[in-house]
């Protein structure tokens, strides 16, 4: 794989490579000049494993060009290189994780071999982890055929209480399971949907089945709620509330049973339909939860307009917050806020015991995270929650 540098100061840009190759490394791009390397990433990506980047460039700050990757879909791994403290490299990188880029470590200016041997250490670890996703653009025919033909699964993520360790809700995540090629995810997919005008079709399939499935849960004990994610451009038809009520209606499951989680993933086109969509969604009982709330997505302006009756904190907030006191200094007050706004307060990305611990003294309603459980088929959440009934009461035993 190629490995691709940039930096505005040349003299940094040879030293880092010299430092590379010395290291091994052979295959290395560097670029001064931000665009050129914006462009080689754009055609090139499947070839470029690694991206070195300074935060400070005169045409592009840091800040931009991951913007941009996330744009592309870059989907290799990046280190962060700046002469500005640590922290900002921190803000950076949690920036480039709310666009799902791996920064897989960060250099302060100037690194000795040894630091950066150390990074490179790291990163090479966590490659072994990461299954090699493959960036593809899918076209509409293929799209239409994964709809049409049953192409499309749902995974299920449990949802608990925090006070009780209850199963309380599932959210509902699709995979497109192409034949011979496995499963794909659905951020190489949903996008790419609502481009092409496939939303609308793909998000009905996918709530017919979860409604259908709540149905089949509750017929053998499980009373769960359910979460399915939408996008803006579902809000756009006006008749969606209807759809919804009737497929709850057609399976016998309360409206109250859907929570539709709902992300402002671009810029509202008719951002009175979506009011006039939402209104009628609460109206009609069916739950409406705001999604990845804190990143730039969603925002206080659509908690003062829109009649949100729960709040998912975003991951990026919860994950090492336990030994973050900059992260408390938000969750604490947000969940506060949304408390007081009689929401429901549900943190996603929980993966640790301790961000466990320090979530439910803040007094967080639901957890959902790798902690918990991952998602998966449903067939497979019975074995899951006798193994988590086990798991909560061993956590609360020694306690
Ligand atoms: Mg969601």
């Amino acid at each position: 794989m190629r490995t691709v540098l940039i930096d505005d100061d040349t003299l940094a840009l040879r030293l880092l490579a010299l430092q590379l190759q010395h290291l091994g490394y052979g295959n290395i791009t560097q670029c001064a000049r931000p665009h050129e390397a914006l462009a080689l990433l754009e055609s090139e990506f499947e070839t470029i494993g690694l991206v070195f980047c300074d935060l400070q460039m005169p045409d592009i700050d840091g800040v931009q060009f991951v913007r941009h990757l996330a744009r592309i879909g870059y989907r290799g791994n990046m280190v962060l290189v700046s002469g500005e403290d640590e922290r900002i490299l921190q803000t950076v990188r949690k920036l480039a994780q709310a666009h799902h880029i791996d920064v897989l470590g960060t250099l302060q200016k100037p690194f000795s071999l040894t630091q950066l041997q150390q990074v490179l250490l790291d990163t090479a670890a966590r490659a072994l982890l990461k299954p090699q996703s493959v960036h593809r653009t899918y076209t509409i025919d293929e799209l239409q055929r994964a709809i049409d033909e049953g192409e499309l699964v749902n995974y299920y993520q449990p949802k608990v209480s925090m006070a009780t360790g209850a199963l309380v809700g599932v959210e509902t995540l699709v995979r497109w399971q192409r034949p011979t090629v496995g499963l794909v995810m659905p951020d190489q997919f949903i996008s790419r949907a609502e481009e092409y005008g496939l939303i609308d079709d793909l998000t009905r399939v996918v709530l017919a089945t979860a409604i259908r499935q709540a149905q089949l849960w509750r017929d053998n004990g499980l009373d769960l709620h359910i979460a399915i994610n939408v996008s803006m451009d579902n809000l756009a038809a006006l008749n969606f509330p209807d759809v919804v009520a009737q497929l709850a209606r057609d399976s016998g499951v309360a409206p109250t049973q859907v929570v539709l989680e709902v992300t402002e993933s671009r810029l509202m086109h008719d951002p009175c339909a979506a009011l006039d969509v939402l209104t009628r969604l609460r109206l009609k009982r069916i739950g409406l939860s705001i999604d990845d709330f804190g990143t730039g997505h969603s925002s206080l302006a659509q908690l003062r307009d829109i009649p949100f009756d729960e709040l998912k904190l975003d991951r990026s907030f919860i994950n090492g917050a336990s030994h973050d006191s900059g992260l408390r200094a938000i969750v604490e007050p947000t969940l506060d806020m949304a408390r007081h706004l009689g929401m429901r307060t549900v943190a996603e990305g929980i993966e640790t015991r301790d961000d466990w611990d320090l979530l439910r003294t803040c007094g967080c309603d639901v957890a959902q995270g790798y902690f918990i459980g991952r998602p998966m088929p449903a067939a497979e959440l019975p074995a899951w929650h006798s193994s988590w009934a086990q798991r909560w009461q061993e956590m609360n035993a020694a306690a």
